[in-house]
């Protein structure tokens, strides 16, 4: 059903901004279909929504935490509320499968109702002795001031929650800039925030381009940088916040992840694993897998089995829960993906198992790709095995003992998550200790996430671990000591 365009606003010290059609938000199952049309932000309107979120943070700072988690209680309750609007809203704007989109719903709630749990607790040491049998000692969690909040487009509403929860649980206030592709699911959310009474400019609101994310981290009033995206982006971030010596960055970032079938692994679920963790979400999460690693003497039958499987999947419309996945996020997303491809077609040496790529404009009006598939030794001068390339596109590649899994598995620039297919739990823990990793996962898909643990990488995969009780990025701590002189 065609719905007519959403306005968008921004939103500044609790007031939404009149309309303005700067940019528009496409739907990539068709992108004939507007979702909303939206303002972007001016210089003058991101100072001032900097403005009003340093403006608010006193009071917030002060207000109880009693009251700060009752916020997000009643932001628990509108979010079951409209939740499968919500869902409804983001498979249009970012073309993920409604069933998807419903459970991205639900870990945004999960992480509302842990973040109220957690508030009502007050926990993390605020207590801790002394090691002087005279002295007494506490350290006090601080909240930090204002928190620029930047995140992706293919987890609108989970990620940004896993940010802005606990930052204003804390006592901070935020800027919040969602993705420009996917400001509705973005606003909806602002929306949700007020509803739920949280006070005016305790959260802001900024649309716009990557020129607007700059323009909040260059900001020297936000103390704290959330960010969720790429390396490249995040690695900007990173250099732009350097001269100023207190400015947190906590970058959660890219991956170029895998899976490890081991000779000893149970097959069916092995070739589960790896369909799972290649094309689920249509291969753009950041923990998608687009490198499996198969032992040398499983890898024929594995590949006849995972290519057999990749055929049958039905990429299509993202409300329609029948679909395995929907399209990529637009088509730029689309032409580097087939730029990609195309590299691993034109390499000696690599056999292409499964020639996808996109589908024809002629044959849909969406940015929709098929998987595209491959076999290769392990090079490290292939751009496409080393780089995220962020859509339905994975290598097959073999190795011949433990130890070469590992080498290979390190010897890329990122390390988000893993996934280890074995039955033998001795060859599990060596991987789990070897591997350069932040997730890990045994005889599961190397995707998923938890609210209450903390979800990161290391290398160029970040340096941020948010979770409801990990973020310990947006607080600071006061340690104080008296002295019993009796
Ligand atoms: P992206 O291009 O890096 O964008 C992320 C956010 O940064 C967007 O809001 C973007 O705005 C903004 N931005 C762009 N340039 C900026 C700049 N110079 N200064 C400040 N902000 C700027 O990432 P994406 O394409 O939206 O998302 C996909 C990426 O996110 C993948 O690399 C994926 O692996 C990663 N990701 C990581 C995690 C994790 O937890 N590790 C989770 C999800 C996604 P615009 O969109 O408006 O350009």
């Amino acid at each position: 059903m065609l719905l007519p365009p959403i306005h968008g606003r921004l939103s500044i010290a609790g007031e939404w901004s009149p309309p303005r059609d700067d940019f528009e938000s496409l739907s990539p199952a068709d992108t004939a279909q507007v979702v909303g049309r939206f303002p972007q932000a001016t210089p003058e309107e991101v100072s001032a929504a900097v403005a009003a979120a340093r403006q608010a943070y006193p009071a917030w700072r002060r207000t109880s935490r009693i009251l700060r988690a009752e916020c997000f209680d009643r932001l628990a309750q509108l979010i079951k509320r409209d939740q499968e609007a919500i869902a409804e809203l983001m498979a249009r704007e970012c073309g993920k499968n409604i069933t998807e989109c419903r459970a991205e719903v639900i870990e945004g709630l999960h992480m509302v109702q842990y973040v109220f749990g957690v508030g009502r607790q007050g926990i993390y040491g605020d207590v801790v002795a002394s090691e002087i049998a005279e002295k007494d000692s506490f350290v006090r969690r601080k909240p930090w001031g204002v928190v620029a909040v930047i995140t992706p487009w293919n987890f609108p509403f989970a990620v940004p929650l896993w940010m802005l929860g606990p930052s204003l649980l804390e006592g901070n206030t935020a800027v919040f800039k969602p993705s420009e592709d996917t400001p509705a699911v973005g606003q909806k959310l602002v929306e949700l925030f007020h509803e739920a009474g949280f006070p005016p400019g305790t959260i802001n609101l900024v649309h716009g381009d990557g020129t607007v994310g700059e323009l909040l981290v260059k900001d020297p009033r936000v103390q704290v940088v959330l960010f969720t995206g790429s390396y490249e982006v995040g690695r900007r971030i990173q250099e732009l916040s350097a001269p100023l010596p207190d400015r947190i960055v906590a970058a959660e970032m890219g991956g170029k992840n895998a899976v490890i079938v081991c000779l000893d692994a149970r097959f069916d679920l092995a070739v589960n694993a790896g369909i799972l963790s290649a094309f689920k979400t249509t291969g753009q999460r950041c923990v998608s897998a687009s490198r499996i690693l198969v032992h040398e003497k499983l890898l024929d039958h594995y590949a006849e089995a995972f290519v057999s499987t990749a055929r049958r999947l039905r990429f299509g419309d993202p409300l329609d829960e029948k679909n395995f996945a929907g399209p990529v996020i637009h088509r730029a997303a689309l032409e580097k993906i087939e730029r990609y491809n195309a590299q691993v077609r034109n390499t000696p040496g690599v056999e292409v198992l499964l020639d996808g790529g996109p589908v024809s404009p002629a044959q849909t009006p969406g940015c929709y790709m098929t998987p595209f598939i491959y076999r290769t030794p392990w090079r490290s001068d292939l751009p496409a095995l080393r780089e995220e390339v962020f859509g339905p596109h994975v290598a097959l590649i073999p190795f011949r003992d433990d130890e070469e899994a590992v080498r290979i598995h390190n010897d890329v620039e990122y390390g988000l998550s893993l996934a280890v297919i074995s039955e033998d739990y001795r060859r599990i823990r060596y991987f789990r200790e070897e591997c350069e990793y932040g997730m890990g996962y045994v005889n599961l898909p190397c995707i998923g996430a938890e609210v209450h643990l903390p979800f990161g990488g290391v290398k160029r995969s970040g340096n941020g671990h948010p979770s409801a009780a990990g973020l310990i990025e947006v607080v600071t701590h006061k340690t104080a000591w008296t002295v019993n002189h009796g």
